[in-house]
């Protein structure tokens, strides 16, 4: 299976056809895709002016949005580095974590799915970099109130999840899954509804 910096030269490559750079843009997606696959295309698609099934796109749009795909990337794999050292020195010195944050990274290790929207037409207008910078901030500093992409207040718990993990708090401005562990207790009570919390807000 090729991987994506071999998909992303062939993107890059004049010699190739049209649509096999296409397509290979489109396999860098199951390598590398913060939204999950078909919301990262739709916003690819958007973002740099081609058709989602447009065979002849021009491609200085497809290398515009590889290179988008790949900054972004850049940011999450300085990450996953700066992770797994600080869990191996933690580790080291005896410390064990709770689990949901660890549980979050093993699944999306690699960066598929880091922001993921369940919606593939509902996604954060942000260039991809700047919406995964956000997201590992929000990584280091720990849990918040609020969405950790958009900032934004409106984070519902929803059960019926077309992906894995099939439920979860999702921000209703930006449409991103919010990782439960960058929610406050708080925060995640309240997306669920639980009254005395709501009550406690209002007080
Ligand atoms: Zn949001």
């Amino acid at each position: 299976m090729a991987g994506f910096r071999s998909l992303a030269r062939q993107v890059r490559d004049p010699g190739c056809d049209t649509a096999l750079r296409r397509y290979s843009l489109r396999k860098c997606l199951e390598r590398f895709a913060p939204y999950g696959h078909r919301a990262t295309w739709d916003h690819l698609c958007r973002r740099h002016g081609f058709g989602p099934e447009d065979r002849e796109a021009d491609p200085s749009r497809l290398v515009a949005a590889l290179d988008e795909l790949e900054a972004a990337r850049s940011v999450w794999l300085a990450y996953e580095r700066e992770f797994a050292e600080r869990r191996r020195r933690e580790k080291h010195g005896g410390l064990r974590r709770p689990g949901g944050l660890d549980e979050w990274h093993r699944r999306i290790w690699g960066g598929n799915g880091v922001a993921r929207c369940d919606d593939p037409a509902r996604h954060p207008s942000q260039p991809l970099p700047e919406v995964v910078r956000r997201l590992v901030d929000a990584l280091r500093n720990g849990p918040g109130e609020h969405c950790p992409v958009c900032a934004g207040p409106r984070i519902e718990w929803r059960s019926e999840l077309r992906d894995e993990p099939w439920f979860g708090p999702v921000c209703e401005d930006c449409g991103v899954l919010i990782p439960r562990g960058l929610l406050t207790a708080r925060a995640l009570a309240r997306t669920r509804g639980d009254v005395s919390v709501r009550l406690a807000s209002v007080a």
